[in-house]
């Protein structure tokens, strides 16, 4: 969206631990913007992955010394909680997805855009059905055609429902994967102490020329694992013309290099949770022992 909109995304560097952007780069980053002098900084999208609502106070600070806007995309965070704020409020604007793989999902696409500010509201409304005015056929912006559709509206209405439900057993599930993780490596995703994450996706690292062995061997005996994401954003092709190179960010090049997603959702029951760990327990020895195949 910054580049349709015709601005240029700059891209900084994520917290090893969190996944989530890192402060420090995002500093560092904006002062590099600032002295170059050929972009103006406007923006901050802080994203919350994997469910974990971003590093709000110290991201929040730098908004502040800057004098700019920070955007939560809470696609993966609708549910999560920092000190006590519900992500999708953790920024002057909030946005999240309804796509059937978020935590809050529709039988088809959907998001919504959440914002205490009526001005901004007003906008987005407007935005949102083809830039309209004060009536139906004035057009007053530039706007696309986001409306949701009124049978996605329907079945989220009653999702909404069992949310706060599910919400409590994705917590229930990720503390069966900790117990089943205490003392391994890899370690279970860390939650820093204040927050709550709604566990959109329950991610692991694993050393990177075991990975493609693991899931190979894991899809074997049933068992389904995803990576987020295997390319980084500066890395792809669409933003060749930015002069982003491997190696500019680092860490998060190395997480998508690790990163391992096991299967999860609220109704993922004791017994198939128990076969996930044993597969991958089975997978990470026989890794170790050098009998499945090495990237
Ligand atoms: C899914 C997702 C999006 C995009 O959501 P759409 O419904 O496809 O617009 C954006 N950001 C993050 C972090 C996501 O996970």
């Amino acid at each position: 969206m910054v580049a349709l909109r015709g601005a240029t995304p700059v891209f900084v560097d994520i917290n090893p631990i969190t996944f989530n952007l890192d402060p420090k780069s995002l500093e560092e980053k904006i002062k590099e913007v600032k002295s170059d002098g050929k972009l103006r900084p406007r923006a901050i999208i802080a994203v919350d992955l994997f469910g974990l609502p971003y590093d709000y106070e110290a991201v929040a600070r730098l908004a502040e010394q800057n004098g700019l806007v920070i955007l939560e995309d809470a696609a993966q965070g609708f549910g999560g909680i920092y000190g006590g704020k519900k992500a999708t409020t953790l920024g002057h604007l909030g946005t999240t997805s309804f796509f059937p793989a978020k935590p809050l999902g529709c039988y088809g696409d959907g998001g919504a855009v959440f914002t205490n500010n009526d001005e901004l509201a007003e906008i987005i409304r407007s935005a949102r059905a083809h830039g309209t005015g004060g009536h139906r056929y004035e057009h007053v912006r530039l706007g696309l055609n986001s409306r949701l559709d009124t049978i996605q509206a329907a079945i989220l209405l009653v999702k909404l429902k069992a949310f706060p439900e599910e919400l409590d057993s994705r917590q229930e599930v990720a503390l069966g994967y900790e117990r089943a993780l205490v003392g391994m490596v890899p370690s279970a995703p860390a939650v820093p102490g204040g927050r709550l994450s709604s566990w959109a996706q329950y991610t692991i690292r694993v050393p990177a020329p075991w990975r493609q062995g693991i899931m190979e061997y894991m899809k074997s005996r049933g068992v389904p694992t995803m990576i987020y994401y295997p390319k980084c954003l500066h890395c792809q092709p669409v933003f060749a013309s930015l002069g982003g190179r491997s190696g500019d960010l680092p860490v998060a090049e190395k997480a998508s290099a690790e990163v391992l997603s096991l299967p999860f959702h609220p109704y993922l029951s004791q017994k198939d949770q128990n076969r996930v760990v044993e597969a991958l327990f089975e997978a990470l020895d026989l890794a170790g022992q050098g009998k499945l195949s090495q990237a």
